[in-house]
């Protein structure tokens, strides 16, 4: 199955969808979004990496900001941080370049302003940049990077199976629930106490196994 023009999704999306399928339902359906420190600090790094006029040759590699990508078959579309253009000799899995000659393996690399998660929904958007860009070019992508601002660090990533499947799982889940335009069930937990959207969702509100305390938290004691 491939996706028309019109039925694309915003690739980023695919992060909010893999932390919290509600918020991304939220933000991408129902159109809300405030920012917390976390999404700030998030913003001031990507001014740093999104300048679509940015080219810059680091040793042998060429550096390119702000690169359009998308995948017909995921249905997905959006700009990449980065992608690093690597000199190769080989034919295969090679594209070119119109600035500059030879063959070049393009290498994503995504800026994120924390550490590394354990949930793997930078690693899951990483693998989506590179699936556009395979479908685009008609490649193969081996690796892509993430650079984390809290730890000053790069960190590579194979694009293995197991994340071409995740994101593929996730894309599909994405345009289901996007085409219903219904809210997933609100998934309580830890991750809820980072989330930007905590006070739109309110989560403690609409738990009912937990409705006497938020009641007794938020009611009882205003009126105490
Ligand atoms: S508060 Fe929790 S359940 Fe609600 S959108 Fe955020 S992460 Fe999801």
């Amino acid at each position: 199955m491939t996706y028309s023009d019109d039925d694309m999704l915003m690739l980023s999306g695919i992060q909010h969808f893999r932390f919290c399928p509600r918020q991304w339902a939220l933000i991408h359906i129902e159109q809300q979004w405030e920012d917390n420190r976390l999404t700030m600090e998030g913003n001031l790094i990507h001014q740093h990496a999104d300048d679509p006029f940015y080219r810059q040759k680091c040793g042998d590699n060429i550096s390119l900001r702000s690169v359009n990508v998308a995948s017909h078959l995921l249905g997905l579309y959006g700009v990449t941080d980065v992608v690093e253009l690597h000199p190769t000799i080989n034919e295969a899995n090679a594209i070119c370049h119109p600035r500059y000659p030879g063959r070049w393996v393009p290498y994503p690399v995504e800026y994120k302003h924390g550490k590394p998660k354990k949930n793997k929904e930078d690693e899951v958007q990483l693998a989506a940049q590179a699936m556009c860009l395979e479908e685009q070019y008609g490649i193969h992508i081996d690796y892509g990077a993430i650079f984390y601002a809290e730890i000053h660090h790069r960190v590579e990533v194979a694009i293995s199976d197991e994340l071409r499947e995740t994101v593929a799982l996730c894309a599909s889940q994405m345009h289901e629930i996007f085409s219903s335009g219904r809210l997933p069930a609100i998934q309580q937990g830890k991750h809820c106490g980072k989330c930007s959207l905590n006070n739109i969702c309110m989560p403690e509100s609409v738990d009912c196994t937990r409705a006497s305390h938020y009641l007794k938290k938020n009611l009882y004691e205003e009126t105490a």
